[in-house]
């Protein structure tokens, strides 16, 4: 039923990915994963059905060595998967699962990873369909986090972090305050991730390319910084992003 929804060339991969799910869904095992071998004890069926291999000796569950391995119960992949092909909302998809938008995203991301590393062109198609329907909660959290930005960025008279008084001043161009009352200066972005983070005339920009999806190599010829730097500041936003109760956000722009 989803099938027409999906270009042809990607039916394929489609087809090998759906089954993939499946396999995990049934928790079926062929062979053990380390050595091949075919025999083994079974330790314990819940939550996940757990092997030992009688050859290696190496315990194992069918989702071994995938993003998805805490991610039980594992049917909700493919619903997730089919759900969002349908343009569902991760707040609908959530609702119907009764469970958190978070949840739902670290699953529809874990698939995003597998994608990335085994069907890439289901993958690519995937991730720009993502893209073109980003759901309202990601929408309202981007609003915050880029109002929480423009803030820190142009606030008058800060609070005086030794005295309490609000008679201060900006020196220089950054997030740097001198107090008139106490004559200290000091840094709003003091004690935040965000402190010794350069470029602030970037950071907007910033953001709205990792909600746009964008790739550390795309983010690093669009800015013209280097691949270290991209990583570390994706980092940082998104622990920002989580400080500033956007986890839904945090999600999205972890990885792509
Ligand atoms: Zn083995
Ligand atoms: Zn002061």
């Amino acid at each position: 039923m989803i099938d027409e929804l999906i270009p042809l060339e990607l039916h394929e991969e489609l087809n090998a990915f759906r089954h993939d799910l499946e396999k995990i869904t049934s928790q079926h095992i062929d062979a053990c994963p380390f050595c091949g071998k075919n025999e083994f004890y079974l330790i314990r069926s819940k939550p996940t059905t757990t092997y030992r291999c009688k050859a290696c000796y190496k315990y194992f569950t069918v989702a071994v060595n995938t993003p998805f391995s805490r991610l039980t119960p594992f049917n909700w992949l493919e619903i997730i998967f089919i759900n969002r092909i349908q343009n569902q909302s991760y707040n609908t998809i959530a609702n119907n699962l009764g469970c958190s938008i978070e949840k739902v995203m670290r699953r529809d991301h874990a698939m995003i990873d597998y994608l990335k590393s085994h069907y890439h062109s289901l993958y690519q198609w995937y991730t720009k369909k993502q893209q073109s329907c980003l759901n309202p909660v990601l929408i309202e959290q981007h609003k915050v986090v880029n109002a929480k930005i423009t803030t820190l960025l142009n606030v008058q008279n800060p609070t005086c972090i030794h005295c309490g008084s609000t008679d201060t001043t900006k020196v220089g161009n950054r997030t740097c305050y001198r107090c008139k009352r106490c004559r200290h200066s000091f840094n709003i972005l003091n004690g935040t991730k965000l402190n010794r983070l350069p470029k602030p005339e970037l950071w907007l920009q910033f953001i709205d390319l990792l909600v746009a999806g964008e790739t550390n190599a795309q983010l690093e010829k669009k800015l013209k910084l280097t691949d270290n730097t991209i990583r570390s500041w994706r980092s940082t936003w998104c622990t920002m992003m989580k400080q500033w109760n956007c986890d839904a956000l945090a999600i999205w722009c972890q990885s792509h």
